[in-house]
């Protein structure tokens, strides 16, 4: 995928990642659409009541390039995609003309932009009528690899490798910890290696006078999926993906992992929990277990997430002590990305 984001947003982008664990935004950071929305606002504002949209008058296809491409790009962003105007019919093009006939129901879905294509997104301009992009078509990622051993321990999850859609790990059980609340929820539970290390470690830190509750472990790719449509939803899609993991990228998803809190943070998956007790403890100890702090500090730009000092995913003993005693993250320890 091209990324057409400059380094400002960039980093904006990653100082407000939330979402690696949190269903919602838990720690007070919330994700600000608006200047994405100001400009959809301020071009239909400056375009009322009648709209001058230009539309291409000749079939346009994939592989295509030049004006007229430019023209239906800029036609897509303004009834709500926001693709590239680089007048290049690509991947992204394709999927937007695509989503776009998915979503008017057309009778022929092709991606190819033909005469019915064009009547029907004119009247979209002329009514102003928004899309929703994606809502039919997952937007295509072509620095997005599929995850093909979804089941070793060392396996790399996240923004540029998903597992299969509807992988559910094998083996999952409700590891015998505490948790902050009683209900028998899906997210209590782990793969059985993990579960089993995850009890070994609670027990350690027992030993040592600390106490640590388990919150939130496996999440399936549906309901990451509904998470993540109810974020695009709220936000918009571009949004969305800065602070929610997409189905498929979360590392949830493979049972290996397990967001773990604190009495003295209110069992709450907040920073702090890194200045506790316990968080220091982990830190130092975890590694003996099998598990990793995923997200450390100073990583962000590695790990494409924030900081999560609660965030515990299981790599066996080996890795993990190489991965904490040398202060690295998952992807430098595999030399992926
Ligand atoms: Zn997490």
């Amino acid at each position: 995928m091209k990324k057409y984001m400059p380094a400002a947003a960039a980093l904006t982008v990653i100082l407000t990642f939330t979402g690696a664990c949190s269903e919602k935004p838990d720690n007070q950071q919330t994700v600000d659409p608006a200047p994405k929305n100001e400009v959809n606002e301020n071009q239909n504002k400056k375009e009322q009541p009648k709209p001058e949209v230009p539309l291409p008058e000749e079939l346009l296809h994939k592989t295509d390039e030049g004006e007229a491409v430019k023209k239906l790009e800029q036609a897509l962003n303004h009834i709500g995609y926001s693709i590239a105007t680089d007048g290049k019919f690509d991947a992204e093009t394709t999927w937007a003309v695509t989503d776009f006939q998915m979503q008017q129901e057309m009778q022929m879905i092709t991606g190819i932009y033909d005469e019915s294509t064009k009547q029907a997104l004119k009247k979209s301009v002329e009514n102003n009528s928004a899309v929703k992009p994606a809502a039919a078509l997952t937007k295509p990622d072509d620095n997005l690899e599929i995850v093909s051993n979804p089941h070793e321990v060392l396996v790399l999850v996240n923004k540029n490798h998903a597992l299969p859609e509807g992988f559910v790990p094998k083996n999952l059980v409700v590891p015998n910890v505490q948790f902050p609340f009683t209900e028998d929820l899906p997210k209590k539970q782990m793969r059985q290696v993990a579960a089993v290390a995850l009890e070994k470690m609670f027990y350690a830190a027992n030993d040592a006078g600390l106490e640590l509750y388990a919150q939130s472990g496996y999440r399936s790719y549906e309901r990451q999926d509904s998470i993540f449509a109810s974020n695009v939803r709220a936000y918009g899609e571009e949004a969305a993906n800065n602070f929610s993991a997409r189905p498929g990228e979360s590392e949830h998803q493979t049972g290996l992992t397990m967001d773990v809190s604190s009495r003295d943070v209110g069992y709450k998956l907040v920073i702090e929990f890194g200045e506790t007790d316990e968080g220091k403890w982990l830190k130092q100890h975890a590694a003996e277990y099998g598990f990793i702090i995923r997200y450390p500090k100073g990583k962000e730009n590695i790990t494409q997430y924030q900081y999560e000092p609660w965030h515990l995913r299981y790599v066996g003993p080996d890795a993990a002590k190489e991965i904490m005693q040398k202060g690295i993250t998952l992807e430098e320890y595999l030399g992926a990305q």
